[in-house]
């Protein structure tokens, strides 16, 4: 693709929200341009709002990024990622910009993160919870804990309060117990939306929760590709179910949130695109996607990590297909690259998800190695995310930060 086809896909990209598969394919599929040598900032210094002191002073920024974990040359292969965008990225970032401004104008949405269960009845292969995990503590907070955490972070001034788990049949067999705590934050904090993020349930299970007040139900589909998903869990996980859930949670009325892993083994171009037209299908309101990461405690432990470029790339692509999406900067581009969140947001993300877990806990949920913000307390958490946000020239909106269907909506009360 030369230059003057990528500008007129990216072009045709924005005004129509669609672009046919070849076009798609070839920008999936362009060079990246990342490398092991060397971390660089010259991107993100050239950035508008990027502020080099507030990056040589933060924990986990340029300077102080350097001590990989250790026991693992992937950690250590994370500390050196050198990362400057193509011509053909720089054009999408910027009209992935320009349409997220057009729907959320500065505004970037927080969610206050609450991981309340470690234990997961099923064994992805990617996930450092799943069931065979020996070496891991397995913990599920007090509903009392819960209710600190988001006492703790409605101070902060977060207004939506996520409740993430494996899939523990301890709460999901019978939901009558997180019925009861959804039932408890909706009343005390009537201001808030409550999502859930706790798997796959039948019908009736996500009838009940969200008569007991959820607003948003997050179930990534991790791939929409049927043989890659295949390849990805263990009999008995089933693709086709997965999809029937999110449909079933639409259906129902929640705001639904779907999302893919970007870089795990064996995918390709082709895998994404499959991943982009499902969620065109779907119409989601969240889309929450990540590099993949490995973690040391499961199958795919020597599997390189996913681009974080190309995750950047796919962030934009998003951004531009679903202009009214809410889109994470998630934890996982943080952990791959110390301005990985900062990057997210510029690409087209506009939600960040502090993680207001106690910390006693924190690093018992470690989905891959070496995530970031498991020893910060909330404070911290929230001030530091706060300080990344500006630094972007982007604001922290103290809302709810629901889904805008069209740039009308922004206009109206
Ligand atoms: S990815 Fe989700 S369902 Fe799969 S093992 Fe991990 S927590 Fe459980």
């Amino acid at each position: 693709m030369n230059q003057t086809q990528i500008e007129q896909s990216i072009r045709q990209l924005a005004e129509t929200q669609n672009l046919a598969d070849e076009g798609l394919l070839a920008i999936l599929s362009a060079p990246l341009s990342e490398s092991e040598a060397g971390f660089s900032a010259s991107f993100a210094e050239s950035q508008p709002g990027f502020s080099a002191s507030f990056a040589e002073s933060r924990p986990g920024s340029p300077a102080s990024f350097t001590a990989p974990q250790p026991g693992s040359s992937a950690e250590a292969r994370r500390t050196r990622i050198s990362y400057t965008p193509t011509p053909l990225d720089k054009a999408l970032f910027s009209a992935a910009d320009a349409v997220r401004q057009s729907y959320y104008g500065k505004k970037v949405f927080l969610r206050g993160l609450i991981e309340f269960s470690n234990y997961c009845k099923n064994d992805c292969y990617y996930c450092g919870i799943r069931r065979s995990n020996q070496g891991l503590k397995r913990y599920r907070l007090e509903e009392t804990d819960i209710m600190e955490c988001c006492r703790t972070g409605y101070s902060y001034g977060l207004r939506t309060f996520v409740l993430q788990s494996g899939e523990d049949a301890h709460f999901n067999q019978d939901v009558r117990q997180l019925s009861q705590l959804v039932r408890r934050i909706k009343d005390t904090w009537p201001d808030c939306a409550v999502t859930l993020s706790v798997g796959e349930l039948d019908r009736e299970r996500y009838e009940m929760l969200y008569e007991a007040g959820a607003d948003r139900y997050l179930l990534r589909h991790e791939t929409a590709a049927e043989t890659l998903y295949r390849k990805w869990h263990p009999d008995g996980m089933s693709l086709a179910y997965r999809k029937q859930c999110l449909y079933e949670l639409k259906e129902i009325g929640y705001q639904v949130g779907a999302g893919f892993m970007v870089g795990a083994p064996e995918q390709t171009a082709e895998d994404l695109l499959a991943d982009l037209r499902f969620l065109q299908e779907l119409q989601p309101d969240m889309i929450g996607i990540g590099p993949f990461l490995h973690h040391r405690d499961t199958p795919f432990r020597d599997a390189p990590d996913g681009s974080f470029a190309l995750t950047l790339r796919c962030l934009a692509l998003l951004r531009l297909l679903f202009p009214y999406a809410l889109l994470p900067a998630t934890t996982a581009l943080g952990t791959i690259h110390p301005l990985g969140r900062e990057l997210g947001l510029s690409a087209g993300a506009n939600v960040i998800m502090p993680n207001i877990s106690p910390g006693s806990v924190r690093g018992q949920y470690l989905l891959y190695d070496g995530k970031i913000c498991t020893d910060e307390d909330g404070q911290h958490c929230h001030a530091c995310l706060e300080a990344r946000v500006r630094s972007r020239g982007y604001e922290i909106a103290c809302e709810r930060g629901d889904a805008v269907r069209s740039p009308r909506e922004r206009a109206m009360p």
